[in-house]
């Protein structure tokens, strides 16, 4: 803790991980002689460098750029990359930790990494973001590869961001490799990659209200924040499996439609205008929009997907949940309930799924993505899809599982904790350490 002073996301991440592990260190002495805790709250390499680029003025622009190599016992570091003013060195630690965990999870073997920039896309002109894109990856080209890292999207960076780091990559190098996932499908990229964090999340959270409640989706009031990503495609499989989406937001507002979100207009927005959320009233009177994006909690449901960003979803927001009745969380976006709001939740008796299960469909796609490259193969939607939902519903099952095993049943904050965690440690205990 000392050590990382002035790195809370990270301080955060790191003490809801070791609490769960109470019992696994208790039971096995040699992770404590083998230095496994420490190890594995440490990165690999942590590499922050500057990026310098043009703006359409003609103006030097100054950013800086981060990569995390967290921990490679189980494969390749994989993890995205986000674009956001408040990226900073404990974010960027605190991603890459928790991806270690969820990489672990999805059975694929990728290790953990995350990167970024505190630069602000927004507002930002096509060429700008290409020539941002183009100066970051000439300094990332030497970190990464596709046997050593393989950075992917994340907040801020989505297909357009994924083309132009990838463009550039293969000009600096000259090498035509699956060194980036999300890429575009003429390119490499793989059919349901898009889709994957949204639908990944709602089959997890279908399999935990089917497993622990005998119920699912079906014909129950669901509210999502965000509108980016993951938030569109939660609410897409989310509305097939006959929930009714009522609210979404953005980092300006929600809105809400009791009649059911209808995602084309979203879509249409945020996807294709890149415009803001309260631009829905145009096209569907009927809705409210609200000024400020913690409100959305407020509005009553039995299933809340939070899908925007880190907490997100304090200890107010959740007791407004569990007053209006919630049944199930699943958390779409990385760590969105801060601690005390998962710790409410879950005396509240509300199902949880935590964030590096239920999330894990993104990276477990991309995994599926490097494989496809390996084997100059693409495969069709739904096989990938297939893939998808067996490796969510396992992941449920895995957490659950493991859960029991450390006497919490049910608990999948301690069981998706305990069943990453394990796997990297066994990993990391077999390879020695080089002193
Ligand atoms: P996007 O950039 O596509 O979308 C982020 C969305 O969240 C935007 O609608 C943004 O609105 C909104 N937002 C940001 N801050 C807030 C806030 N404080 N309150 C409400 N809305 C907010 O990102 P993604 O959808 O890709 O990522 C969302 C989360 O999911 C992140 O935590 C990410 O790490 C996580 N994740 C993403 C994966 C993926 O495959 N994309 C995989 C696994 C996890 P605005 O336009 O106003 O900024």
């Amino acid at each position: 803790a000392v050590r990382s002073a002035g790195e809370p996301e990270f301080l955060q991440a790191v003490r809801e991980v070791l609490e769960s592990l109470e019992t696994v260190v208790e039971r096995r002495p040699e992770l404590e002689k083998w230095g496994i805790l420490e190890r594995i709250c440490e990165p690999e390499r942590f590499v922050q460098f500057r990026v310098s680029w043009v703006d359409d003025a003609g103006r030097v622009q100054v950013n800086r750029g981060y990569r995390c190599q967290f921990n490679s016992a189980i494969g390749p570091y994989k993890g995205g990359l986000r674009l956001h003013p408040s990226v900073n060195a404990s974010v960027i630690k605190f991603l890459g930790f928790e991806q270690t965990f969820k990489n672990s999870l999805t059975g694929l073997p990728m290790g953990g990494g995350k990167g970024g920039s505190d630069f602000d896309p927004k507002g930002k002109s096509d060429m700008e973001i290409m020539r941002f894109c183009q100066s970051f990856m000439t300094e990332l080209y030497r970190h990464i590869g596709q046997f050593t890292d393989v950075p992917a999207g994340d907040i801020g960076v989505g297909a357009r961001e994924i083309g132009y780091l990838f463009g550039q990559y293969k000009r600096i190098t000259g090498e035509y490799s699956g060194v980036l996932t999300g890429k575009g499908l003429s390119y490499g990229g793989s059919l349901a990659r898009t889709q994957a964090t949204g639908y990944g999340l709602c089959y997890l959270v279908q399999e935990m209200l089917s497993c622990m409640k005998g119920d699912g989706f079906a014909g129950k009031t669901t509210v999502i924040s965000g509108s980016g990503n993951v938030a569109v495609y939660a609410c897409e499989k989310a509305q097939s499996l006959g929930a009714k989406v009522v609210a979404m937001s953005d980092s300006n507002g929600y809105i809400y439609d009791p009649d059911g979100i209808r995602l084309d207009v979203v879509k249409q927005i945020k996807e294709v205008r890149r415009g803001r959320i309260r631009e829905y009233l145009e096209e569907v009177p009927g809705a409210q929009y609200h000024e400020g994006c913690r409100g959305i909690w407020t509005v009553p449901c039995d299933i809340a997907l939070p899908c925007a960003t880190q907490n997100e979803l304090d200890e107010e927001s959740a007791a407004a949940l569990i007053a209006n009745g919630v049944m199930a969380v699943g958390e779409g976006a990385n760590m969105p309930c801060t601690l005390e709001a998962t710790r409410a939740l879950q005396a509240a008796g509300v199902l949880f799924a935590p964030a590096k299960a239920a999330n894990a469909g993104g990276v477990a796609t991309s995994g599926l993505e490097m494989s496809q490259n390996s084997l100059r193969l693409s495969w069709t939607f739904e096989e990938v899809d297939a893939r998808l939902k067996e490796i969510m519903t396992g992941i449920f099952h895995n957490a659950y599982d493991a859960s029991r095993e450390c006497g919490c049943e049910g608990n999948l904050v301690v069981g998706a904790n305990v069943a990453g965690f394990l796997k990297v440690a066994d990993a990391m205990l077999a390879q020695g350490v080089a002193y």
